[in-house]
């Protein structure tokens, strides 16, 4: 399928399924911002469960937080982001269409800006002539344009109640790093974790849900000892270091060769990753990635080159994703050495350090930094998970269907129930398996209406992973048949023996 072809189906499906839609859609939509409907809602809390489950509940030393989006303008001077979260945009003469001049380069000449300065990057649409695409005008010089959305707290507005809608939720943890470490008697290494939605101004949103306004970080600080940046436990590294992937360390992309494959200890063993910790993350990150559903082949750990590294950053590292718009970043894992800390001290006064008990000395942690997406995520689930069929059925009648093969774990409604037809005693019977499956927590969908054939469709493509039918025989011997959505293949069970079934199919993978 081509690639623009899929893009176009997967919106029109979400938006048909209640997957995502655009806000204020009756006004003509808000670009770079989405509402989620119904079934979005289910897939998001999903993802961010199995997140919770992976990085806080399994382990003992991360700790969840939830802290403001507003934060002063002192914490964005402090952190850098008032002088450096910029993008460089060029603003048409004639329609005042702004646009980022990265992008605009790169869709027009297919040239790679990554670390230009403002003066390379003007040069270069002079050179090339480039216009406005939409009344193809000429274009100002490049200038830098901050992506943190401004507002006030309080009645007035002075610089004393300038704010910003946060556009990483990273450092909240760094303020609070003294409260946590305290309440929590933690002990180095040790993490901090954060969902919550961050805020950018992005100058062109698009790609559907990949570049937003408005979206949600999923991101851990994990702060550990200066010295034993590569002191990762067995337990945690056995865990990762066989896994196979694709890497693209920077001496590649300078030479322009394509990526390594190979084992994740190897990335280590052969000084390709700056520490092991930042590895470990990495890995981690992946492999959890792969196991939410995304197609391990799709997946490469590409580093960033020195001139595209955040100010913050010793190392970093983006896990990349092939999507149907080309190799794009899904996660970042930076090594933000003790940067953040040690400007907040500056900034506040305070410090924000760890007691080492049996040294009886302080030392300023380094701290390792997986950020992903949740939009980003979702996006490439969907364009995974994706799928068409068809095929001759009994009768040599031709079949399709469109469906989503999400996790089982992963997918939002996980069983349908259905009545053959929706007359009682068989609706009773359906609705009373209904509320079994509600009563042990599982998100079941009833639809009684139509051909069996079509609510099977219409369930394929919200990907739910079973359907329960209710015939003449459940009321002979209390059986169902349970459909299985990848195989279409259908066996019975004992409605008593569902819970069961259920939970052993639908635990986190
Ligand atoms: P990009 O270079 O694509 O703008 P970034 O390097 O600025 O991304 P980070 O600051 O590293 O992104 O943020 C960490 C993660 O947050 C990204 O890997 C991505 O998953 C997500 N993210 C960042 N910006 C956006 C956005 N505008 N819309 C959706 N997700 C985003």
């Amino acid at each position: 399928m081509a690639m623009k072809d899929l893009a176009d189906k997967l919106v029109a499906l979400c938006m048909k399924r209640g997957i995502v839609f655009p806000s204020a859609e009756i006004y003509g939509g808000a670009a770079g911002f989405y509402d989620y409907g119904p079934v979005g809602v289910i897939l998001k809390n999903r993802i961010r469960e199995f997140w919770r489950s992976e990085f806080i509940v399994k382990r003992e030393n991360i700790y969840e937080t939830e802290s403001s989006i507003i934060l002063p303008r002192i914490v964005w001077e402090a952190s850098g982001h008032v002088a450096g979260f910029t993008d460089v945009l060029v603003e048409c003469k004639n329609c005042h269409l702004r646009l980022r001049a990265d992008h605009l380069i790169q869709d027009t000449l297919n040239i790679v800006t990554e670390g230009k300065t403002l003066d390379e990057l003007s040069d270069i649409i002079n050179e090339h002539d480039v216009r406005c695409p939409n009344c193809k005008g000429e274009l100002t010089s490049a200038q830098k344009f901050n992506l943190m959305f401004k507002t006030y707290v309080g009645a007035t507005e002075s610089s004393e109640t300038e704010a910003f809608l946060r556009p990483e939720t990273a450092q909240s943890m760094f303020l609070d790093f003294m409260r946590i470490q305290d309440a929590m008697r933690a002990k180095l290494p040790f993490g901090i974790a954060q969902m919550g939605r961050s805020y950018r101004n992005e100058i062109s949103p698009r790609n559907f849900l990949f570049r937003l306004r408005e979206f949600e970080h999923m991101e851990i600080e994990f702060f550990v000892h200066p010295d034993q940046k590569n002191d990762v436990p067995d337990e945690l590294w056995n865990k990762v270091e066989n896994l196979e992937v694709l890497a693209l360390p920077m001496d590649l992309q300078e030479k322009e060769e394509p990526p390594i494959q190979c084992k994740g200890s190897e990335l280590f063993e052969k000084g390709i990753f700056s520490c092991k910790w930042l590895l470990y993350w990495t890995l981690a990150s992946f492999s959890w990635l792969v196991r939410v559903g995304l197609d391990p082949n799709r997946l490469r750990l590409r580093q960033h080159m020195l001139n595209e590294r955040a100010h913050y950053a010793a190392d970093c590292w983006d896990i990349e994703f092939q999507y149907s718009f080309g190799w794009k970043e899904l996660q970042g894992i930076a090594d933000r050495t003790d940067y953040d800390l040690k400007r907040h001290t500056e900034f506040s006064g305070k410090t924000l350090d760890f007691h080492l008990a049996e040294e009886n000395i302080k030392v300023v942690p380094h701290v390792i930094e997986p950020s992903s997406g949740l939009e980003r995520i979702i996006m490439a689930l969907l364009e995974t998970a994706y799928a068409e069929e068809t095929w001759m059925d009994e009768k040599s009648e031709a079949q399709e269907r469109t469906l989503f093969k999400f996790n089982s774990y992963i997918a939002p409604f996980q069983i349908a129930v259905f009545p053959l037809v929706s007359r009682d005693p068989l609706v009773e019977r359906a609705r009373e398996i209904c509320t079994i499956l509600k009563d042990n927590n599982f998100w079941n969908i009833y639809d009684a209406k139509s051909s069996i054939g079509r609510r099977y469709r219409r369930v394929d493509e919200v990907g739910v992973p079973f359907a329960i039918t209710v015939d003449y025989q459940t009321l002979e011997d209390s059986t169902v048949t349970i459909r299985e959505r990848d195989s279409m293949k259908q066996e019975r069970y004992s409605i008593q023996d569902l819970v069961e079934y259920f939970k052993k199919q639908l635990q986190f993978g």
